[in-house]
């Protein structure tokens, strides 16, 4: 059926434009395509009236097209952008109509939306696309997921190191990133005659402090994690309001730096961190992992021996098949120094987002001539594994925010209590009370202070997803007593004051 809809498809676009030209419909198991290059301006308003008219040639058949982007021809940054539509096809009625619905919902669960309504981040026609501002309430969120990361991490022997975003091209050169990101690089100049680059990646930085001084085999591994900004120059076209691809993202990146024989143990062991941390944070559920190898037909675009290539390979096959990770073979997904397995999660519209990442590098340690004294005495050059868990905070921020539909866990949420008195002029002194001991005790809270209705305000709580709200009348006043509602329950329930900050910080704890 998508074969047919792509011809149906390819048929209403030269119906409707002018001038079609390097054009091509395919199709697979989920979706039908039709890319081209016209005269006219395609957009999505027009995807009503084509529906329509593939319905005309075909009463039979029910399609939906559901998006629009520019793509490169035959996706080689070189050549030509041409437009790209992506449908998809149902064999009823019913079935569209279901496929609708599910839109409806993750409409709702779009990370922009909640984004907004939890006055997360935002966007400035001033700043520019593509480059998102965190609120307050959104840097708590970032700033927890960072001392969360590091927490872990810790565990797993990985200590904390903090680089500029700016490195002399020749960094990048060397460590074959110039040429890989080439368009993608941010290029950055001074009247004084300076020449830097917005660093693409972290790992030549961390190379170099792996470099500073001399490394025996006894110090290995050496294990660096950082969670600072990277720098891309997208496509203008495909950045926007939208956390899913902008120029400027924050990356929790790390590499181990260790020997051949260690390399297996150090990747089993990443293996159980990115599994500890998505199974805290109650993530660990459909997902899967890519073995992402390299384009057989295309070894020019990687970095590295060939024999090298194939052991890694192989190691991480044997890796997969010893955790029982049940990886998909990916080919042409590697990375531009080796192979790595990708921890693949679903986003709103059930699309797949590629988070943690664990890479195999045999390449870059050669590049930057890295080495360490082994047992003998003699030089060698150590392993490198880069390795991703929380990856990058915006993307992160899509997948939690979307799976949760704003509903964060305690220890995520900018405000954990939020206080309502039910009249100011009675209680409003109370509050302030309960705020500042709360205060006292770390607990991230809030004191509506506002002349807004009573009920509007237990609405306007309810809205903003606070996981609890306190609500102060005479009785909790003249007792010392507080009385609250945790989301999403209609109980209330009144107990005194050290008991509820008992019941928060363990929540808290708990995680
Ligand atoms: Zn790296």
């Amino acid at each position: 059926m998508n074969k047919k809809c792509a011809e149906l498809l390819k048929e209403v676009i030269n119906n409707n434009y002018q001038n079609i030209s390097l054009d091509k419909s395919f199709y697979n198991d989920e979706e039908f395509y039709y890319e081209f290059k016209s005269d006219d301006q395609v957009s999505e308003n027009d995807f009503d009236k084509l529906e329509k008219e593939i319905k005309k040639l075909d009463k039979n058949i029910y399609v939906k097209l559901i998006r629009i982007s520019g793509v490169y021809i035959d996706g080689n940054a070189n050549n030509d952008m041409i437009t790209r539509i992506v449908g998809k096809a149902f064999s009823s009625e019913k079935e569209l109509k279901k496929y609708n619905a599910f839109i409806e919902e993750a409409k709702m669960r779009d990370h922009r939306k909640i984004g907004q309504d939890l006055d997360l981040f935002c966007f400035s026609d001033y700043v520019g696309p593509g480059l998102p501002l965190y609120t307050p309430r959104g840097t708590i969120i970032i700033d927890e997921l960072k001392r969360e990361m590091e927490r872990i991490c810790k565990k797993y022997g990985f200590l904390k190191v903090s680089c500029p975003s700016l490195a002399d091209i020749s960094l990048f050169e060397t460590s074959g990133h110039a040429q890989k990101f080439n368009e993608e690089l941010f290029r950055v100049e001074s009247p004084k005659g300076h020449k830097f680059v917005l660093k693409p990646v972290q790992c030549p930085h961390h190379t170099q402090i792996f470099a500073s001084k001399l490394r025996s085999y006894k110090d290995l591994p050496i294990r660096y994690m950082e969670s600072d900004k990277q720098y891309r120059a997208e496509l203008p076209g495909a950045v926007g309001n939208s956390l899913s691809r902008t120029y400027a993202f924050t990356v929790e990146d790390g590499h181990v730096f260790c020997t051949r024989e260690q390399v297996k143990e150090e990747i089993i062991s990443i293996c159980n961190l990115i599994k500890d941390f998505y199974t805290n944070m109650g993530l660990w559920k459909d997902n899967w992992v890519s073995l992402s190898v390299r384009d057989y037909k295309h070894p020019e675009k990687y970095i590295g021996d060939k024999e090298d290539w194939d052991l890694c390979e192989k190691l991480l096959e044997e890796i997969s098949l010893e955790l029982g990770l049940d990886a998909k073979r990916c080919e042409g997904e590697a990375a531009l120094y080796g192979p790595k397995l990708d921890f693949m999660f679903k986003d709103a519209l059930g699309r797949d987002i590629q988070i943690p990442t664990i890479q195999l590098d045999f390449a870059m340690p050669k590049r930057f001539g890295l080495s360490y004294i082994d047992e003998n005495g003699e030089k060698q050059t150590p392993v490198m594994v880069h390795r991703a868990v929380l990856g990058s905070y915006e993307r992160f921020l899509v997948l939690l925010l979307e799976q949760f539909k704003g509903v964060l866990p305690i220890w995520l949420s900018p405000v954990q209590v939020n206080i309502i008195p039910i009249n100011i002029k009675y209680q409003g002194e109370y509050a302030n009370k309960i705020k500042d001991l709360l205060l006292d005790e770390d607990i991230r809270v809030e004191c509506d202070m506002s002349e807004e209705r009573f009920n509007k305000k237990i609405m306007q709580s309810n809205k903003m997803k606070n996981p609890y709200t306190v609500i102060l009348g005479d009785k909790e006043r003249d007792n010392n007593l507080i009385s609250y509602k945790k989301y999403g329950s209609d109980e209330t329930i009144t107990v005194p004051i050290e008991d509820f900050i008992q019941l928060i910080k363990e929540e808290v704890k708990k995680r």
